[in-house]
């Protein structure tokens, strides 16, 4: 715990190649700017849909990349969370992925994932804000809790970033929803990130995630190499949370 974030700052464990359709760097020129950085872990990772095909491709693609002995690379595929039951819209074929990260780019709903604008009118007829909060926060638990952690490692990216393009804010969960976020993540193992890019969760969420012993992880979640592993907001929500326990 003595340096926590010196250790956490080493890692990123959310980057992205031109595997995904948005980012603009190759495979190894994200591990060259990971081993210029001094990094000891990379997570090259991808998006990917239930009916994407190239998993095995990246996969092959990523083992034929050289790799210096100072650098860990893992791999992972960031698929979005589909509903309150806890679905992921990813391929059931995942050989060779370490992680899936979990990204809550849409609204969990409860016949399926609702855009920003139907969650923004689901509010504005009649949803409360305190059940839009608390239906998330359910939505979250049942996806580390259904999901085969014996599989592979589940990591929750940018957690909570849905909330502001809804309307809500992370500051209204409550003490107790934040405690049962994380303590269904420290309960199955599943890694917490701590997103540069997104500079989510804040503080109090990455306070809960520490006193209940969630693994926590940075990323940037770049999406050209020379964002790898260079953090402004992962440190400063870090030292907030280490300054309110
Ligand atoms: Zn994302
Ligand atoms: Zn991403």
């Amino acid at each position: 715990m003595t340096d926590l974030r010196g250790t956490l700052l080493l890692g990123d464990h959310h980057v992205h190649s031109t595997f995904s359709d948005d980012a603009h760097s190759t495979l190894a020129e994200n591990i060259a700017a990971a081993t210029t950085q001094g990094l000891s872990v990379v997570r090259l990772t991808e998006h990917v849909r239930a009916d994407t095909a190239w998993v095995p491709e990246f996969v092959a693609a990523v083992a034929a990349e050289p790799v210096p002995s100072s650098l860990t690379v893992l791999t992972g595929v960031e698929a979005k969370l589909l509903s309150v039951a806890g679905d992921i819209d990813a391929p059931t074929e995942l050989d060779g992925i370490d992680a899936l990260v979990l990204a809550d780019h849409q609204f969990p709903g409860t016949d399926g994932p609702w855009s920003p604008t139907a969650t923004r009118e689901r509010i504005a007829a009649g949803l409360s804000p305190a059940d839009a909060l608390e239906q998330f926060v359910v939505a979250s638990i049942a996806a580390m809790t259904t999901f085969d952690h014996t599989a592979r490692t589940l990591q929750l990216a940018h957690w909570f970033s849905i909330l502001p393009k809804v309307g809500l804010s992370e500051d209204d969960l409550t003490d107790e929803q934040l405690d049962r976020w994380s303590t269904a993540a420290s309960a199955t193992g599943t890694l917490v990130e701590i997103n540069e890019k997104w500079g989510c969760p804040g503080a109090r969420a990455v306070r809960a995630a520490l006193a209940n012993g969630v693994t926590l992880v940075a990323s940037t979640d770049s999406h050209v190499a020379g964002d790898v592993g260079r953090y402004e907001r992962v440190g400063r929500i870090l030292d907030g949370a280490l300054a309110l326990r």
